[in-house]
């Protein structure tokens, strides 16, 4: 395993090396190729991602391969004008240069991918680094060796590996993969990982991008729509079981309020996946063993208003909505990463804004009210990665806007532009005349020079 990393982190420097990924138009190729390979593996990526995680072929298409075909169809549209030098305007101390902003690839970038959309995560940030001219090594997440063993076989049968390879593998090969100096990684997981990465990178002086998870809250406020807060809080909840990284993690409900959305929230529970949801082919199933184990361990004690049922050997738990939940139990001690949503209640708007800074800054975070100005104030008082007013987890499929967290939940952002900056380097040059020179720069300076600078 070492050798063939080995090898191939000398062929992508040597390809690199030899300016094979900077013009324009193999860049493009690329990005039409990958998007091609995209719509030839549709069939194998959804059936693996069945069997991964027991994802429907409808929520496969929406959250996984559609996300990815928008991204490389944008990104082919505009990576030229991303990629453009700049021109900037230049000081007067400066007179006769020219300044420019040059976007320069970085060079070899690693990433590396969890397994809750172990499609989607593998291969979006690879777009972005492709159209900024580098070379790319992606490590999928062993969770899902179905998604992973795809996502090896689509690569290796439509790139050379010194344009992109996939190193397939657990910690042993991850940890292999970061004794090697990357001009970038990019990683997306959890924050214990995070910081291993973000130590072994520091060792080569490599700059991270670091996409994490946390507890984002959703806050309904006693103005808020109740019957679409919870419809939305439970299609964004219970999406892929609960494994999303923006997920509502919990609710803070006004008291007022809460009656009338656990009435809703269960009646959209129901609407989406039946009296049964394991019966439901749109409900999806937890990862692993030790997930499923864990999970249950925080339904220990609760009071669900949903029906609560579990089956080990399925690794299914159903959507579950607990009422009464102390700030002090486990489930509000870690992210949950699962279909169980704890439903707190508090008293006022500044109650909840309260309780969301006094905790780590969250991925995300979802305001639910009518009034503007209340939203607003949430908004403004609070961190985190992204925001919603009146829905969750949609600002994660727009392009126009950075995906990334804060503090604790992440650093760096990526989709559309933002991701063409991650994987860029922006040069700033000056040019100068040698028509003239202005001696004054150079010593012996007279004195009034130092009249002159005082007054500048
Ligand atoms: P993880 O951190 O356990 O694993 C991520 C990757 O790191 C995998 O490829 C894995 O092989 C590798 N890895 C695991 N242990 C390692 C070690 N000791 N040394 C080196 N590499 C190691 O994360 P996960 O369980 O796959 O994913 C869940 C987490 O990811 C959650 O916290 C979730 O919020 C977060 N997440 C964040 C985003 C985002 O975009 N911000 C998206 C999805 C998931």
């Amino acid at each position: 395993m070492s050798n063939t990393i080995h090898s191939i982190i000398q062929k992508q420097t040597a390809f690199y090396q030899k300016g094979c990924t900077i013009d324009f138009k193999s860049r493009k190729q690329r990005l039409e190729i990958l998007l091609k390979s995209l719509e030839d593996y549709t069939p194998e990526i959804t059936r693996a991602l069945k069997k991964d995680l027991g994802k429907s072929h409808e929520e496969a298409l929406m959250t996984e391969i559609r996300e990815v075909r928008k991204e490389i169809e944008y990104t082919i549209k505009n990576f030229q004008k991303w990629a453009k030098i700049k021109k900037v305007p230049t000081p007067v101390t400066l007179f006769g240069s020219k300044s420019r902003i040059i976007p320069e690839p970085l060079g070899k970038i690693l990433i590396i991918a969890p397994w809750n959309y172990p499609f989607n995560l593998s291969v979006m940030p690879v777009i972005p680094a492709l159209a900024a001219g580098n070379t790319v090594i992606i490590k999928p997440s062993e969770l899902a060796p179905e998604t992973s063993s795809v996502i090896c076989d689509m690569i290796s049968k439509n790139f050379s590996s010194e344009e992109i390879a996939v190193i397939e593998g657990g910690v042993d090969e991850t940890s292999e993969l970061l004794n090697h100096p990357f001009d970038h990684i990019f990683f997306t997981g959890g924050e214990t990982v995070g910081k291993i990465v973000m130590k072994a990178a520091s060792a080569n002086l490599t700059p991270v991008t670091l996409e994490l998870g946390g507890k984002s809250p959703a806050i309904v406020l006693k103005d808020a729509n109740i019957k679409t807060s919870a419809k939305r809080i439970a299609w964004a909840k219970f999406t892929n079981a609960g494994q999303t990284c923006v997920a509502p993690d919990y609710v803070l409900i006004d008291r007022s309020v809460k009656d009338d959305f656990l009435k809703e929230i269960k009646k959209s529970v129901v609407s989406f996946y039946g009296e049964n949801p394991k019966e439901s082919p749109f409900y999806g199933r937890i990862i692993n063993d030790r997930h499923f184990e864990r999970l249950e361990k925080l339904l220990k004690n609760q009071k669900p208003v949903t029906k609560l049922e579990t089956d080990s050997k399925a690794r299914y738990i159903a959507p579950t909505v607990l009422d009464e939940v102390s700030t002090e139990s486990p489930v509000m001690q870690e992210e949950i990463f699962g279909p169980v949503l704890p439903v707190l209640t508090v008293d006022s708007i500044n109650e909840a804004i309260d309780f969301v800074t006094k905790r780590p800054k969250p991925l995300a975070l979802y305001v639910f009210s009518e009034n503007k100005k209340n939203s607003s104030e949430v908004l403004l008082k609070t961190s985190s990665g992204g925001a919603c007013v009146n829905d969750a987890i949609v600002h994660l499929s727009s392009h126009h806007l950075p995906f990334g967290g804060v503090g604790i939940s992440g650093m760096g952002a990526y989709h559309g532009r933002f991701g063409f900056e991650t994987f860029s380097h922006f040069k700033s040059v000056v040019s100068s005349t040698t028509k003239f020179d202005i001696p004054l720069r150079y010593p012996p300076f007279p004195k009034w020079f130092k009249k002159l600078m005082n007054i500048l």
